[in-house]
C-alpha cells in the first residue's frame, strides 16, 4: 500500500503570538484592539479569530491573522490543497467540483490562481543548500498555440528544480547569463547535459566540469555507426564495432585508442557542397569522441556525478505527463507556473 504524506500548513483559530512591530511604521509599541472574526474557507474551520492592534506611533491599526490564514478567504491548507489536486491531475474546473462536494466553494479560476501561487513559493529562492552538480536540459511546450522554448537547471541529487528560465537551450550567451549567479550561489562545479555543442560550450564559459549524459551519447554513435557500416568499406567494421563498445564502457584508456584509430584512418578529403564519404565521416565520428572522451567518463572520477541526465528528465516528464491532460497553456507564466508545482510539488 502506498502511503501519500501530504505537508499542509495547520490552522490555527486564535493567534498564539503578538506582533514584534506596526505593519505600516515598524514601530514597537501596539496596543491590543480587538478581536474581530472572519470566515474562511477551509478544509475543517468555518471561521478563525483575528486580533486587530493599534499602533501607539502613526495611530493605524492592523490586523494580525493566526499561522495557516492571510488576508484571502482561503486558508493556507486550502490553496495547497487545491494546487495538489490540480498537481494530481484534476482540471480547474474538476478541483472546485471536488471541493463543492465537501461543501467549501470555491470558483475554477480560485484553483488556478492557488496553483500559480503554489508555484511563486516554490520557486522562491535563497537561502539554498550548496550543491556541486547541476543537470541542463530543454524544454519544449505550447503557449497559446504556439512553439516555446524553456531551459530547465534541476539538482541531480533530488531532481528538484533549481531554476526555469525562458531561454532556448541552444542560446549560449542567455543560457550563460542566466547560470552564472546560480554557479556562484551554489558553488556548481559540474554541468550535467544531453551531448549538445552548446552546452559544452555553456560548461566551458562557466568554468565548469562536464558530464555528458551516457544514454544521450550512446543513442547518436549506435546511430552513427549503423548508417556508417552500411556505407563504408567491410574491413571498418571491426573498428565500428570496437567505437560501440568503447562509448559502453568508457574506459580510461578510450581516449588514447582512439586518436590512434584516428590516425590510422585514411584522409580523406571533403569537397564542397557534396556529402561527406563514410571514411571522412568515421574520422570526424573518432575524432569528435576523442577529443570529449573526458567529458563522457567524469562519473567515474567523481562519485556525485551521475552517468546521465535522467533526473533532470524525471522532472521535466512529471510535468510533460501532467500538461498532456491541460489543453494549451494560455501563457507563459501559466507553463512556468505548472512546471514548478509538477517538479517541486509537495508530494
Ligand atoms: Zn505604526
Amino acid at each position: 500500500m502506498a502511503i501519500i504524506t501530504l505537508r499542509l500548513t495547520a490552522v490555527n483559530s486564535h493567534p498564539e503570538d503578538r506582533p514584534t512591530h506596526c505593519h505600516y511604521c515598524g514601530h514597537a509599541l501596539l496596543q491590543k484592539w480587538g478581536t474581530v472574526a472572519k470566515p474562511i474557507r477551509d478544509s475543517q474551520m468555518k471561521k478563525v479569530f483575528v486580533h486587530r492592534y493599534f499602533c501607539i506611533y502613526c495611530e493605524r491599526t492592523f490586523r494580525h491573522y493566526t499561522s495557516g490564514i492571510e488576508r484571502a478567504d482561503q486558508s493556507l491548507r486550502l490553496q495547497q490543497l487545491a494546487a495538489l489536486c490540480w498537481q494530481f491531475g484534476f482540471s480547474t474546473r474538476h478541483v472546485s467540483g471536488l471541493f463543492g462536494a465537501f461543501g467549501i466553494s470555491l470558483a475554477h479560476m480560485s484553483v488556478w490562481r492557488d496553483v500559480q501561487k503554489q508555484a511563486a513559493a516554490l520557486g522562491q529562492k535563497p537561502p539554498r543548500p550548496p550543491m556541486r552538480v547541476l543537470g541542463l536540459d530543454g524544454v519544449y511546450g505550447r503557449v497559446a498555440g504556439q512553439p516555446y522554448a524553456a531551459t530547465v537547471a534541476v539538482d541531480v541529487g533530488n531532481d528538484q528544480l533549481i531554476s526555469l528560465a525562458a531561454i532556448d537551450e541552444h542560446s549560449i550567451e542567455q543560457v550563460v547569463e542566466w547560470l552564472k549567479p546560480i554557479v556562484a550561489e551554489l558553488g556548481i562545479e559540474v554541468l550535467v547535459s544531453d551531448d549538445l555543442a552548446e552546452a559544452a560550450q555553456v560548461a566551458e564559459q562557466l568554468g565548469l566540469h562536464h558530464q555528458v549524459c551516457q544514454f544521450h551519447l550512446i543513442r547518436w554513435v549506435e546511430r552513427a555507426v549503423r548508417e556508417l557500416r552500411g556505407e563504408i568499406q567491410i574491413e571498418w567494421h571491426a573498428a565500428l564495432e570496437r567505437i560501440r563498445q568503447l562509448v559502453k564502457e568508457l574506459p580510461a584508456t578510450g581516449q588514447t585508442e582512439l586518436f590512434a584509430l584516428y590516425e590510422q584512418l585514411p584522409v580523406e578529403r571533403k569537397r564542397r557542397g557534396a556529402r561527406a564519404s563514410p571514411m571522412y565521416r568515421l574520422r570526424q565520428l573518432v575524432l569528435r569522441l576523442s577529443e570529449h572522451w573526458n567529458k563522457y567518463r567524469l562519473y567515474q572520477e567523481r562519485a556525485d556525478v551521475p552517468r546521465t541526465n535522467n533526473r533532470t528528465e524525471q522532472a521535466i516528464g512529471r510535468w510533460r505527463t501532467r500538461s498532456r491532460s491541460v489543453r494549451g497553456f494560455k501563457s507563459a507564466g501559466g507553463l512556468q507556473s505548472a512546471f514548478w508545482v509538477c517538479a517541486n510539488g509537495s508530494i
